[in-house]
């Protein structure tokens, strides 16, 4: 193709336009960016007259964040594309297609999931996904499993972690997730009604020991290859269908980071249910609903994932040391469970919100939310090297609410 440069949508069009098999040569393409524009730039490109669509996704060699600008590599454009092959293999069906990448352009050609939604705003609308923990908990276990020293031949692991070598976009998380919100960071972002809450945070020696113990697992611990960045707004869903997009964040990591995101997102909706269900009745259902989907997804991961290792354990010690599969699990539970909580806390204080609670409208409503979404996220941090099973997440939601 041709040098870095962002791309127009007419430029886009006549890339398409060169996809072997993909559009007649004299189609005619539409062409609109659909992204939000902050880090990339999506194009939704299609042929009317054949019903044909594409996603171009490409990377722009910086981030844009409240005015501000900072350089961001281009090759997470090729971290993306590879670790959506490898998901792909690994969990077949559960993300999008990739047809093509192109390193000089970081761009990311794949399927278009346009019949689906984004799962936030899915989630938000109230509809129900009875397969999500099925397929959700598919994901988890096959791609953590397989890319972990339990599953995968320990030479080959290391190696395919260098080519997941990812320091910025790490840093993203570690400073905006792990750090920024525990101190009085330029980059937190709250509304003045919830000042206390964020103080409360930066003075609460307690949990810095509990997050800093967090972060050091997430800068140390390559344990599988993770998605990074598994929330509710990277997942495409429809009630029969999950897929699994945005994976620009992988690299190796501690698994609970990947499963404590999906879990922190479900429960960041039950904080924010005030303002999308009619009735108290509907809430009450709803909030169910989600807290059901949190247990089984965890309870269906474990039981996916002890499938595998019975299968297809590849540590001799590993698999056979008494007692070390039940430690083993039990310590993901509670990495899982303090993950959790911090990928919620920062929705609420750090630098990036969610429309789950952002889009609230009446004030008072949203910053009970917010409240109860801070007291729901600090509690699962503290309870954290603590936990033993799944119903004490449940627990200190319901205490929380
Ligand atoms: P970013 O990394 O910038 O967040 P995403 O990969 O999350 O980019 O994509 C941003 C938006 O573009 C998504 O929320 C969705 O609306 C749209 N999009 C991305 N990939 C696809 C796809 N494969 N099919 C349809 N729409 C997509
Ligand atoms: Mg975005
Ligand atoms: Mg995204
Ligand atoms: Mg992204």
């Amino acid at each position: 193709m041709s040098a870095y440069h962002p791309l127009n949508e007419t430029e886009a069009i006549e890339i398409a336009r060169k996809l072997e098999g993909v559009f007649a040569p004299d189609a005619q393409l539409a062409c609109r960016e659909i992204g939000d524009g902050n880090l990339n730039l999506v194009f939704h490109i299609t042929d009317s007259a054949s019903g044909r669509s594409i996603i171009m996704k490409q990377a722009l060699p910086y981030a844009k964040v409240v005015g501000e600008s900072w350089p961001l590599t281009l090759d997470r454009a090729r971290i993306e594309s590879e670790a959506l092959l490898l998901e792909g293999e690994l969990a077949p069906g559960l993300v999008p297609v990739v047809y093509l990448y192109d390193q000089e352009l970081a761009l990311t050609i794949m399927e278009d999931l346009s019949d689906h939604v984004i799962m936030r705003q899915g989630l938000m609308n109230g509809t129900r996904y009875p397969l999500f923990a099925g397929h959700i908990s598919t994901f988890l276990a096959r791609t953590l499993f397989f890319t972990s020293d339990l599953g995968r031949n320990q030479q080959e692991k290391k190696l395919l972690a260098r080519s997941f070598t990812n320091p910025e976009l790490c840093k993203i998380t570690e400073d905006l997730i792990f750090d920024d919100p525990y101190r009085d960071a330029d980059t937190n972002s709250f509304e003045e009604t919830i000042r206390d809450e964020a103080q409360a945070l930066w003075n609460d020696g307690e949990l810095h020991l509990e997050v800093a113990l967090l972060r050091e697992k997430f800068l140390t611990r390559a344990q599988s290859l993770l998605h990074g960045d598994l929330h509710t707004g990277s997942i495409f869903i429809t009630p029969e269908s999950t897929k699994v997009i945005d994976p620009e964040f992988a690299y190796f990591g501690p698994m609970g980071f990947d499963i404590g995101a999906v879990l922190a997102n479900l429960l960041l909706n039950f904080a924010g249910r005030e303002g999308w269900d009619k009735t108290d009745a509907g809430r009450e259902s709803y909030r169910a609903y989600l807290l059901d989907t949190v247990k089984d997804i965890w309870s269906q991961f474990e039981e996916k994932f002890l499938a595998l290792w019975n299968e297809h354990g590849v540590d001799r010690l590993a698999n056979t040391a008494p007692g070390y599969r039940e430690n083993y699990m039990e310590r993901l539970l509670q990495d899982t469970i303090g993950f959790a909580g911090c990928k919620m806390v920062r929705r609420v204080v750090g630098l990036a919100h969610v429309a789950d609670i952002d889009k609230l409208e009446d004030a008072s409503a949203r910053e009970r939310a917010q409240r109860l979404a801070l007291r729901i996220g600090k509690s699962l941090i503290k309870l954290n090297r603590r936990a033993v099973s799944i119903d004490q997440l449940i627990d200190a939601v319901n205490s929380a609410s």
